[in-house]
């Protein structure tokens, strides 16, 4: 009886060629723009202990609550999937003493994270995120500058199109008022609240702000806003961000009713959305975090940060071209031959030409329509003949001219045509 097959698990994706190809090159463009910025890549485990994350992210918050993948190892140890990647740069930073390097510290990083959604449209169980965070300043031009990598980011990759929407959450002296005044609003209104925004109302008022459920979208249209409860600090803070955002020719839109889904926030948070995304339109996001280096046992150290999801992203990217193809595919005619051809492909290959050969025999005939369909540039024949004399023929696939050259002069022949237009040959 044929095995029955074996499907990827529900909510992950294979990310075959060409697409991958696009993976990467966008990945290297997020690599090029944020080391122009001085940011250094940071790379940390897809799993740690669980409380790494539930006493980050916030024990109210959905993630926490309903979408870690979260299980005991063999030792009897509660371990967590990476569910987002800021608390492990933090919990990495305190555990390597990265507060001990010079200036300000900045790290970006890439990679898998996982968190149980139900599978939607877009919507992944493994997905994706580039991000970048910046320690040991609260220097509101290190908020600017830090949105203004992400959009340099987005403008290197061509992206039109998006709207930067800004916000301040205060700091612990004055969003507690504001906390209060939201829950009280919120309570007279509780009938219409879902019911994990019911049950967090004293927790955690403010997850019914972006809660994506109809009744608590419509309870809180016209739920009080926190820039009259700014602070002094914070009000300058916020303003400071704004003008040298605008001073740098970026348009802002403020949201008030933007907090974001985790409590480490405060002071500026900020969303990147696109109008071509529907109805989760955010494809960045990110926002200050003062006092989370020291909840995880470090000193002081203001920070902020953000992290964009590379599926959505990528549905705003254009498609890739065609997958790359082999400079040169190698046609043996003969024993010897394949013997010359397993050497040749060798000998190219290090001499940086992409080459591939054809396997399993077959006539001259054959030969030559695998290597058509390869889609390489060039075939080079080798058989009988140019085994006497060293010498290969090279066919151009794309124009169907031929040539005979020695063994040696291979390389730099397929250079010089490599080089030359397709067109018509160079006059000069
Ligand atoms: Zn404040
Ligand atoms: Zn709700």
């Amino acid at each position: 009886m044929k095995p029955e097959k074996i499907n990827r698990v529900k909510g992950t994706k294979d990310i075959l060629p060409p697409a991958a190809a696009l993976w990467r090159e966008v990945e290297e463009v997020a690599r090029e723009v944020f080391e122009l910025y001085n940011f250094h890549e940071i790379r940390f485990p897809v799993f740690e202990k669980t409380e790494v994350f539930s006493k980050s992210i916030g024990d109210t918050s959905d993630i926490v609550e309903k979408e870690m993948y979260t299980f005991t190892d063999r030792g009897g140890e509660s371990l967590t999937l990476r569910p987002e990647g800021t608390a492990s740069v933090v919990r990495a930073f305190v555990e390597n003493s990265l507060f001990n390097r010079p200036g300000v510290k900045k790290f970006y990083y890439m990679g898998p994270m996982f968190r149980a959604e139900r599978p939607q449209a877009g919507r992944f169980r493994q997905f994706h995120q580039i991000g970048a965070e910046v320690f040991g300043t609260d220097d509101p031009s290190a908020d600017a500058e830090l949105i203004l990598a992400l959009l340099d980011f987005f403008e290197a990759l061509n992206i039109t199109g998006l709207e930067l929407k800004l916000n301040s959450l205060g700091c612990p002296v004055c969003r507690p008022a504001y906390r209060d005044e939201l829950a009280s609003f919120l309570k007279s209104r509780i009938g219409s609240l879902c019911e994990s925004c019911q049950r967090r109302v004293d927790k955690n008022p403010f997850r019914a702000l972006d809660c994506k459920s109809k009744g608590c979208k419509q309870a809180v249209s016209d739920a009080p806003s926190i820039d009259r409860f700014l602070c002094g600090e914070c009000k300058d803070s916020f303003q400071s961000v704004q003008n040298l955002l605008k001073d740098a020719g970026v348009s802002v839109t403020l949201d008030p009713r933007l907090v974001r889904g985790l409590d480490y926030y405060s002071r500026t948070a900020f969303e990147v959305t696109s109008s071509r995304l529907g109805a989760q339109d955010a494809v960045a996001g990110g926002g200050r975090y003062n006092s989370l280096v020291e909840q995880f046992g470090g000193p002081p150290t203001p920070a902020i940060g953000f992290a964009l999801g590379m599926e959505r992203l990528l549905t705003l990217v254009d498609a890739p071209e065609n997958e790359p193809a082999p400079d040169a595919f190698l046609v043996a005619v003969g024993g010897e031959a394949e013997k010359e051809i397993f050497q040749l492909a060798r000998r190219l290959r290090r001499d940086g030409f992409m080459v591939e050969r054809g396997f399993g025999g077959g006539n001259l005939n054959n030969r030559m329509k695998k290597a058509d369909k390869s889609g390489a540039r060039f075939a080079v024949i080798i058989g009988d003949d140019e085994i006497a004399n060293a010498s290969a023929t090279i066919k151009d696939l794309i124009k169907g001219t031929q040539k005979q050259v020695g063994l040696d002069e291979i390389p730099k022949t397929l250079e010089d045509d490599l080089l030359a237009p397709i067109e018509e040959q160079s006059e000069e």
